[in-house]
């Protein structure tokens, strides 16, 4: 790596943002991670597995505060956005969680502008692309955009569509800003380290045998290694400026999930069937991140990801090695 300015990682303390930030720094890169806090760094160091050769240093950054954008993205020759408030239930004031991601999203942008750093990678969702009424059989692809007044629109869901598209408005008013979005399913795999977050939560729970059913939800699954090498792909590619990546290939339902995972270990008691709605409605009242999934039950879902898979030529571990990934980290650090 001949360029020795920084990449400004945003969020370096995430799950996925751990991943990217080792394996820029394992390509030669320059990583200028943030953090809300300082007091994090030495976690981060140790995750990411830090060289020690001073390519990785930190600055401090709140997506809801102004202060440190200018500085953090000045000399920097790219930026990704991971940061983003990711929850797995929806807070009572949803603006609570679409406010950080939208305003964060605008800050990065309007600094980066200011800077003159025009190549911007943004860590979007598969959820800003899927919620929508749609024909039956009707596989979404990366022309499509949720319907943020769509039932299943959570706070999450909107809090990514909403700033997936202020990041693109943003572009329109400033074409030399050049965007590339990477739009993850549901990220499963191997952690850099144990804490990891909102996305392994949910093998954790279907593991862990709470649940004697399990509700029919899609999931499009897609392993933290992809996430990071697509993330890169986006940095390194031209052709990928413009493009909104799918960053995912297979759906499962919970059940299947389930099902793959009391196979892989038959000693557990593992739920495979999948809960009657009546069940899953009276169980919402007590269980808010059920409550916050309940619009999603039953819900048909179909993805046409041949733009990541044909287009960019890119293959994707298969979903179910990485749900046995997510497994073995949940008992790992049980
Ligand atoms: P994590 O919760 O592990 O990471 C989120 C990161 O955002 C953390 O670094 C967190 O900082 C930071 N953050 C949250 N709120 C703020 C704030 N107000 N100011 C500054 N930083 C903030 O989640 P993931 O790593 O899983 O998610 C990273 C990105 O990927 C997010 O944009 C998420 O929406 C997206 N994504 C994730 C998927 C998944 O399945 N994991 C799927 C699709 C998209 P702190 O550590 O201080 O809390």
């Amino acid at each position: 790596m001949t360029d020795t300015r920084p990449v400004l990682l945003t969020g370096i303390s995430g799950f996925i943002a751990k991943r990217i930030a080792y394996d820029l720094l394992q390509k030669g890169y320059h990583v200028r991670g943030s953090l809300r806090s300082m007091d994090r760094a030495d976690e981060v160091r140790a995750a990411v597995q830090d060289p020690g050769d001073n390519r990785l240093t930190f600055v401090e950054l709140d997506l809801t505060l102004d202060a440190g954008w200018d500085a953090a993205v000045t000399g920097c020759q790219a930026i990704m956005h991971t940061a983003s408030p990711f929850p797995l239930a929806s807070p009572k004031n949803e603006e609570d969680l679409i406010r950080p991601a939208v305003d964060g999203t605008r800050r990065a942008l309007k600094a980066a502008r200011l800077a003159g750093v025009n190549r911007i990678v943004l860590t979007s969702s598969m959820v800003a692309i899927l919620y929508a009424e749609r024909p039956a059989g009707y596989a979404a692809t990366a022309a499509d955009w949720t319907d943020v007044g769509h039932r299943t629109a959570s706070a999450y869901i909107k809090s990514k569509t909403l700033a997936e598209q202020a990041a693109w408005d943003f572009v329109k008013r400033n074409p030399e800003v050049q965007l590339t979005t990477v739009n993850p399913g549901l990220v499963c795999g191997t952690p850099m380290d144990n804490r990891f977050g909102t996305s392994l939560e949910l093998i954790q729970r279907v593991m862990s045998g709470k649940d004697p059913m399990l509700p029919d939800i899609p999931v499009p699954i897609v392993d933290l290694e992809d996430v990071s090498a697509l993330h890169i792909m986006a940095l390194e590619r031209p052709d990928t400026i413009g493009q909104r990546i799918m960053a995912t290939d297979e759906v499962l339902r919970m059940p299947a999930i389930g099902a793959l995972l009391a196979a892989t270990y038959p000693k557990r008691k593992i739920a495979t069937k999948p809960a009657p709605r009546f069940l899953l409605k009276a169980l919402a009242m007590f269980d808010t991140s059920l409550r916050t999934a309940l619009p999603q039950v039953g819900l048909p879902m179909q993805i046409d990801t041949r733009a990541t898979t044909e287009g960019l030529g890119y293959s994707f571990v298969p979903a179910a090695t990485s749900v046995k990934r997510s497994a073995e980290a949940v008992i790992a650090n049980a």
